[in-house]
């Protein structure tokens, strides 16, 4: 069986994690997550960086930075994992949700601006398969109506959008480095401050409401409980593991845009008779090869692919059900404006085993079997 997906494995993590462990180094903020900051903070152009133990609790940093509070409505679509409605919901706010726009899978930045009311705090882009939102359009209508912007970019990690790296264009961005993402350190995230403004406050919540960053760069004599936090640190295991391939960053992201244009060249045709839909990368971006999806028909053709494939060996999975649809989605959340797209392409979608290392035999093998599905060959 050819899995869907095989976390990244570059052959450096062993010795590493051995170092933390044999220099009794194992808490967090230790030698590799200072590296992997400094690796995130030049990469992505970011004042600072601060590894966390997930993107859901980057998010959850920023929600409670951005002083989300109980009645505040933050927009996002809904079109997307639950942890970018979660942080803010978690804060008593309410999730608006917009409708996508059917060719990147991204937030329709047009919809934006109807959705705002007097208590709109945020603007949540989730840049998915690591494709950038239209964040010119964001920006200038967050710009405009006071409203900070929140990347989520848990997929997002060496995209660009107009040469600026996802995550850091707007105030605050969150990445992700569990084991489905293409860097990883099993569970994992980071949140990224675009201006050094919330630094030290993000600091503060992230080690359990005390000043204790400020105490280990020997700027306080002792250290205490200054304010509100929670524990978002990750052990440096973890960050260990995650800097090893951060390393190879070049070399994995290559791998996976191998594989993912493998795919691309591979089902054009299919794509050209108008069987299937292939993803769009607009001007202006450059992605990561996160992600391989193909678009069907609709939800019943989907479920035979995924059939067809699996009796072929092949893992082929969807993706979310928006959000809006589920129980807590109802319960915390609104769709402003009509569902367009939202359910429509997201029961169109089906993604292929993408990861560093999938074979070119495998490659060439699932393409086709999808064309073998299609009748084509
Ligand atoms: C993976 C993912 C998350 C959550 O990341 P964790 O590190 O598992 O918390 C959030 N949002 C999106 C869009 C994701 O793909």
């Amino acid at each position: 069986m050819i899995s869907f997906n095989v976390p990244p494995f570059t052959g450096r993590e062993i010795e590493y994690i051995k170092d933390c462990v044999e220099s009794r180094k194992i808490c967090g903020d230790g030698k590799y997550t200072k590296k992997c900051n400094e690796w995130i903070e030049k990469k992505t152009g970011a004042a600072k960086c601060l590894l966390t133990t997930s993107c859901t609790h980057a998010t959850e940093m920023a929600a409670l930075l951005s002083g989300i509070k109980e009645g505040d409505e933050v927009i996002m679509p809904s079109y997307t994992f639950v942890s970018t409605a979660d942080a803010f919901v978690l804060r008593g706010a309410k999730a608006v949700f917009v409708d996508i726009r059917p060719d990147t899978m991204n937030i329709d930045e047009t919809k934006i601006e109807a959705a705002i009311t007097e208590k709109t705090k945020a603007i949540v882009p989730v840049h998915y398969a690591g494709v950038g939102c239209e964040m010119d359009t964001i920006m200038d209508i967050a710009e405009r109506h006071g409203l900070k912007v929140i990347e989520d970019a848990a997929q997002g990690i060496m995209s660009k959008y107009k040469g600026k790296s996802l995550g850091a264009i707007g105030d605050l961005g969150c990445f992700s480095f569990h084991e489905t993402k293409n860097y990883s350190m099993g569970e994992g995230g980071a949140i990224v401050f675009k201006t050094p403004e919330l630094v030290e406050e993000a600091e503060i919540i992230r080690e359990k409401g005390t000043d204790r960053s400020r105490f280990f760069r020997g700027q306080v004599d002792k250290y205490t409980w200054v304010n509100y936090g929670s524990s978002y640190l990750p052990s440096d295991m973890n960050a260990a593991y995650l800097y090893a391939q951060l390393e190879l960053a070049d070399e994995i992201n290559e791998a996976r845009m191998k594989v993912w244009n493998t795919y691309y060249n591979g089902l054009r045709d299919l794509a050209e008779a108008g069987k299937i839909d292939l993803p769009v990368v607009p001007e202006g971006c450059e992605h990561n090869a996160h992600m391989f999806y193909i678009k069907t028909k609709d939800m019943e053709e989907r479920t035979k692919l995924i059939s067809f494939l699996k009796d072929n060996g092949i893992c082929s999975v969807f993706h979310y059900i928006p959000l809006h649809t589920s129980p807590a989605g109802k319960k915390f959340g609104r769709f402003n404006g009509e569902d367009v797209y939202t359910t429509r392409e997201s029961e169109r979608l089906t993604r292929l085993p993408m990861y560093y290392k999938l074979t070119e035999e495998d490659n060439m093998y699932i393409i086709s079997k999808v064309k073998e599905f299609y009748g084509f060959s």
